[in-house]
């Protein structure tokens, strides 16, 4: 197929993989998966947690549950395995779910359970810029596929 693929949180593509058992499904992105354009990755799922789970918060470079367990092992296994798919899938960029404590690429909850968001990201999110991929959240799911559609006339990520 000649697409330039995006790697996608998998919740924005309708699968139901958030904490609380929901989605939060964009239709224009649950059709570019059906088309192959886009790959949907949960990387809490793909870090081991279970769907439903007990909601994480990032506290510094550590993820907490709300009853106060430390689950950075699988956040960090899950931004592993999110950072493999993106290579073995030729992607060009990811479009993530805003504020999560994996996906959240400008913002996130600041530990506290307390509501408070604070600049910074998730940590699926961190690991995969620092690897130099270009991140959009989900409010801008126009502007990656049309990133993702550029990358086709430059021929270069085409697959
Ligand atoms: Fe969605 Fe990412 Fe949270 Fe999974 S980890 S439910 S893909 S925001």
């Amino acid at each position: 197929m000649n697409v330039a693929r995006l790697l996608v949180s998998a919740c924005l593509a309708g699968i139901p993989c958030r904490y609380d058992g929901k989605s939060q499904p964009i239709q224009a992105i649950v059709d570019a998966v059906r088309r192959g354009e886009m790959i949907p990755i949960c990387p809490e799922v793909e870090g081991g947690l279970s769907t439903p789970r007990i909601p994480c918060e990032r506290r510094g470079n550590r993820v907490i549950n709300r009853v106060g367990e430390d689950k950075t092992e699988a956040f960090m296994k899950g931004a592993q395995r999110a950072w493999e798919r993106y290579q073995q899938e030729g992607c060009c960029a990811t479009l993530l779910q805003s504020r999560s404590p994996s996906c959240g690429v400008t913002h996130r909850y600041d530990g506290t359970f307390q509501n408070r968001l604070i600049v910074g990201q998730g940590i699926t999110a961190e690991l995969l810029q620092q690897q130099g991929v270009p991140l959009f959240e989900d409010t801008q799911w126009e502007a990656a596929m049309e990133y993702g559609a550029a990358k086709i006339k430059e021929g270069g990520d085409s697959l």
